[in-house]
Order: C-alpha cells, then sequence, then structure tokens
C-alpha cells in the first residue's frame, strides 16, 4: 500500500486536492494526485515497481505520474516551496513542506490533504480552514494576490461554484472584479485561456457557467466577440437542452460537449471574427482550420436539411446528408435548428440510422465478377441506400 511505502522510505506521503474535497462533498473522484514530503520522483518510482506501473517524470517541476497496469494514473507531486517573479509567470521550484505546498493552491476547498502513512493514516491537514469552507459551501481564496499569480483562478472558482452550489465569498469576490478592473486577462496566454474555458464548457452545468462570467463581463475580458447576447442565450439554451436528450440516450460515442458548446459561444461570428477569437485562445493552425470546417460543414448541411425535407427526398438522402458530419457537429445543428421536424430528422439519424451496417464489401464484388471502377461506389451506395430505407421502413411499421 502507498504510505507503507512512504512509511519505509522515512517520507510523509498524503493525498490532495480535488480526491480529498469530493471525499468530503461525497462526490466520485477518481483523479488522485499525492504529494510526498521528500524526493517525488523516487517515490513514483518505486510506486510503479510495487505495483507493476510505469512511471513518467517531470525532473524540472519534481513531479510524475504512475501508470499502473490497467491504465490507471497517479499523479505524484514533490511538497515545494513556489516564487512567482511576476503575474502569471512559471514557478522556479524549491524542496519544502506539505504546507507550502497547499498554500499555492487555488482555493481552500482545494488545499486539503490527507495522510497515508499507516501512522497516521486518515488525518486531515487542513491549514486554511478547507473543511469549514466545505461545511459552510463558499470558494474562498488562501491569499489576496492570488488573482494576480494567476487569473485562470476566476475561471475555475465559477466553476466550481456552479458545480457544487458553493456561493463565491465576498472577499474572494471583491478580488475577481479587482482583477477585471486591472485587466489581469490580458496577461494571459491563449493556451491556458482556452484551457480552463473547455473545461467550463464540458461541466455538467456550462450555461450557467457562462451566465456568471457574463454577469462578471469576464466574456467581454476575454474577448467582446464572445459577450452573450439574447440570440446567443437562446442558442446555449437550445445547446443545453440537446446535451441533455443525447446524455439520456446513453449512446456509445462520447461527443466532446466543450466542443458543442464552443460552436455556439462563437456563433453569430462570421470566419474572420472566429479566426480572432481562435488566436486569442492561441488555437493551432490545425485546430483553426477543423472548427472552420466544421462550421462550414454545419452551415451547409443545415441548408441542405430544409431541401431534403422541402423535397421529400427518400430517407437514405438523409443519411448521406448527415453522414459527413461529426458528432458534434450534428449536436450543434440540431441545437441551431429549433425546428421541430428537422430536429426529429437529425435524432432519427443518431438514434436509428447511424450505425447501418451492409454487409457486402468490394471484394465481393470483384468475386461477382463486376469489373473494378467508378461502379463500385454506386454499387455499395445503392446497397447503403436500400439499407437505410429498409430501416426507416421498419421503424414506420413499429410506430404503426
Ligand atoms: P476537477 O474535479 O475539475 O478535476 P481538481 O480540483 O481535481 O478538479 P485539477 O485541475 O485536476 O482540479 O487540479 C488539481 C489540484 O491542483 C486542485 O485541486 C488545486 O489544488 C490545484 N490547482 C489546479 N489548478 C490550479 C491553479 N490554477 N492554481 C492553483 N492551484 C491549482
Amino acid at each position: 500500500d502507498i504510505g507503507e511505502l512512504g512509511r519505509d522510505r522515512g517520507l510523509a506521503v498524503y493525498v490532495v486536492g480535488g480526491f480529498v474535497r469530493d471525499l468530503l462533498l461525497h462526490q466520485p473522484n477518481f483523479d488522485v494526485d499525492l504529494v510526498v514530503e521528500g524526493d517525488g520522483i523516487a517515490f513514483a518510482e518505486a510506486m510503479a515497481k510495487a505495483f507493476h506501473g510505469r512511471a513518467k517524470s517531470h525532473p524540472k517541476f519534481k513531479t510524475a505520474v504512475v501508470v499502473l497496469s490497467d491504465g490507471k494514473r497517479i499523479d505524484v507531486a514533490t511538497a515545494r516551496l513556489e516564487y512567482y517573479e511576476y503575474p502569471a509567470a512559471l514557478p522556479t521550484v524549491e524542496l519544502s513542506s506539505i504546507k507550502m505546498d497547499l498554500y499555492r493552491r487555488d482555493f481552500t476547498i482545494n488545499a486539503l490533504a490527507v495522510h497515508l502513512n499507516p501512522e497516521r493514516f486518515g488525518e486531515l491537514a487542513d491549514f486554511f480552514g478547507a473543511q469549514r469552507d466545505i461545511k459552510d459551501r463558499v470558494v474562498r481564496v488562501l491569499h489576496s494576490l492570488s488573482f494576480v499569480e494567476d487569473p485562470t483562478r476566476i475561471l475555475r472558482a465559477i466553476r466550481f461554484s456552479e458545480r457544487y452550489g458553493f456561493r463565491i465569498g465576498a472577499q474572494t469576490e471583491r478580488l475577481i472584479k479587482n482583477a477585471l478592473q486591472h485587466n489581469f486577462f490580458h496577461k494571459l496566454s491563449g493556451a491556458r485561456l482556452f484551457h480552463e474555458i473547455s473545461l467550463i464548457l464540458g461541466e455538467e452545468n456550462p450555461l450557467s457557467c457562462l451566465r456568471r462570467m457574463q454577469q462578471y463581463k469576464l466574456l467581454s475580458a476575454i474577448h467582446p466577440l464572445l459577450a452573450l447576447d439574447t440570440a446567443k442565450e437562446t442558442l446555449l439554451t437550445a445547446t443545453d437542452n440537446v446535451i441533455k436528450w443525447y446524455r439520456l440516450l446513453y449512446m456509445e460515442q462520447a461527443p466532446r460537449i466543450w466542443l458543442v458548446f464552443f460552436l455556439g459561444l462563437c456563433s453569430g461570428l462570421d470566419d474572420e471574427q472566429f479566426a480572432t477569437i481562435a488566436n486569442r485562445l492561441g488555437f493551432t493552425k490545425k485546430m483553426l482550420a477543423e472548427l472552420g470546417s466544421l462550421r462550414h460543414a454545419v452551415r451547409k448541411t443545415a441548408h441542405r436539411l430544409y431541401n431534403w425535407e422541402y423535397l421529400k427526398l427518400p430517407v437514405s438522402e438523409l443519411y448521406f446528408l448527415l453522414n459527413g458530419l461529426s458528432l458534434e457537429g450534428l449536436l450543434y445543428l440540431m441545437a441551431r435548428n429549433p425546428k421541430e421536424s428537422i430536429q426529429k430528422h437529425i435524432s432519427l439519424y443518431l438514434t436509428k440510422l447511424c450505425d447501418t451496417q451492409i454487409e457486402i464489401t468490394g471484394e465481393d464484388l470483384q468475386i461477382m465478377g463486376v469489373e473494378p471502377g467508378p461502379r463500385y461506389g454506386r454499387i455499395l451506395r445503392a446497397v447503403t441506400a436500400a439499407a437505410v430505407d429498409g430501416v426507416a421502413v421498419s421503424r414506420e411499421r413499429q410506430l404503426e
């Protein structure tokens, strides 16, 4: 066991952060973060050996990840002191104790550690009133320079408070407003900003986080083009409903939910404006191209879908129309087309048509003596169409 491994090496080992917070809140959390008072990397290596896993270390930060044989990952850090030479800079590292490790964290609710060594197993190390704040359901920073050091914590405060239904402490709220007044967000790199935004958009309730961000004028602080207006809010509400609906289907394929909301957040922007946002959020060229073409594909498909409906084309044409779009694209398409019939068609595709399989392959056609060439594609398409229309017909019968 981990605690015994620590004892045998004369090191104090703790589980820290979100895992402990969620333990006290009776919420599931499988991300285990350990802190070792001593050499964290050597400890991770010993753990890997004892549990037949692998250790990947980052000597610069004195951290390591232990990957167990079942793929589970455990982060191991060395208790350390950190100095920030100027706001949002990378820390320089120096050895120290658990208290300093906890002090550099974002909020009191995340600054809690549990001893794992057998002689003190289960004892809480709570230097900053974390248990009280969890009980009082409040998000509080540890010191008044917290948001100056790292403005992404403003986004994290909103994320945790909305996730758990906690309030943000009065002083912490003042510090947020102060940080925003002083434009600290400008100093943040796009990549860090985008990371936190995608975490927010991947939460159970991103819409309430976005509304909160709007209240603090945080969206416009990131970029004026991101601010919510009535149209965007309507679309994001529809997105929220579509995601909730999709979750209830318990489908195998999981969409990148943040992406569906991100498309919603960028609705109404033209290509140039979208590129501006992508640039502020540090997108790579590849990512910009990917999301750009997804936006185009959604628009084009929306147009064709209306045509399909208007012309009363066969269901197989619906299949071919929607088959080219990613799951995120389809969900967003559903959200941005409030027309009920259109939503029904996409729902039919997602729940029934999309896994249509045909048995026949190009190889079969060859055996049957069909000349290789473009006819192959046409034949396979026709077989697929027949299969899809068959599925649709049998569904109609079921409905009768
Ligand atoms: P989640 O449930 O969203 O994963 P978490 O608390 O585990 O929440 P992580 O982002 O995995 O969040 O971070 C792990 C821990 O690292 C946090 O509990 C917190 O103590 C600390 N931490 C993360 N980001 C920051 C930050 N920007 N500033 C200070 N401490 C941070």
